[in-house]
């Protein structure tokens, strides 16, 4: 069952009219929500990013927090997997072709949730390699739009390379991946770029500072140039879907020796328990 406009139904159901400015402008935002054991993750957080896209783009609400948490536990309800992968996503809604703003629009409100495969355990233990590219998004990425065509174009160059993410660089210094946040270690220190408006404020960001807060592990929050990101002992991607990745290599150069190293291992481990502990919540 999938939600669109106030009603549920099977997803073969549900169409959205060619007007609907989503289709044609790429007018509008989303989120991505982990459902564990039937509980959605950091929910409180991904409403709040979600009020702040919405913020980016002017567009009102359609929904107090009280009605999202309850469309969610429906959404949830209604699909058979414990874990899912939930996708909300909002558009301006349906008007004559205009870049101006429709007066008197309703937004179109789009969930659906599908189980959630989180990488394969063989995948933590190789690591993953990455490539490198030049970040030519525009100058709101903290804006979880909708419209997604560079990180397409982004993601597939690291696809074609064989590669799992595209690392980008924005005038000398990491920015994110393109689709994931990255962080890297140095002497034992984590290090990851400030939040702002060049990349999307994780989720799985937050959770993995809060981490190495909590558990006293050395970490600094600030600008990463190019050569230290590829002269890292480790690299680290993080996200929604999956979760603490190890990098062990860049534009076919390894990283450190080329194996996940120590860091990695110790902050999945303290993300899967956090992970397990909201889960019994
Ligand atoms: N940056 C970009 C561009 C992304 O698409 C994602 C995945 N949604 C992230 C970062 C990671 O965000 P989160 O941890 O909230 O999934």
């Amino acid at each position: 069952m999938i939600y669109l406009n106030g009603k549920f139904m099977p997803i073969e159901e549900a169409y959205v009219p060619v007007l609907d400015r989503g289709f044609i402008f790429g007018d509008g935002v989303y989120e991505v929500i982990p459902v564990y054991s039937r509980k959605p993750f950091r929910l409180k957080e991904h409403l709040a990013r979600l009020q702040h896209s919405l913020n980016g783009i002017r567009l009102n609400n359609p929904h107090t927090n009280e009605q999202w948490h309850t469309l969610i536990g429906q959404i949830i309800a209604g699909n058979a997997a414990d874990d899912q992968y939930l996708y909300l996503h909002i558009t301006r809604g349906v008007a004559k072709r205009d870049h101006a703003f429709p007066a008197g629009v309703s937004p179109t409100v789009f969930m659906m949730s599908n189980p959630l495969l989180v990488p394969p355990q063989e995948l933590l233990l190789t690591g993953v390699p990455a490539i490198t590219a030049s970040d030519n998004r525009w100058g709101r990425c903290d804006i979880k739009a909708i419209s997604l065509l560079p990180n397409v174009l982004l993601r597939q160059l690291a696809i074609d390379a064989g590669a799992m993410e595209t690392i980008l660089v924005r005038d000398g210094f990491l920015t994110e991946g393109a689709a994931s946040n990255i962080f890297i270690v140095k002497n034992n220190v984590l290090l990851t770029p400030p939040k702002s408006h060049l990349m999307l404020p994780g989720i799985t960001y937050d959770v993995v500072l809060e981490l190495a807060q909590a558990h006293a592990i050395p970490h600094e929050v600030r600008e990463i140039a190019e050569g230290e990101l590829r002269t890292a002992d480790e690299v680290l991607l993080t996200s929604s879907t999956r979760e603490v990745m190890p990098i062990v290599s860049l534009d076919g150069k390894a990283i450190g020796d080329g194996k996940p190293g120590a860091m990695f291992k110790q902050l999945n481990q303290l993300y899967q328990q956090y992970k397990a502990s909201t889960m019994r919540a």
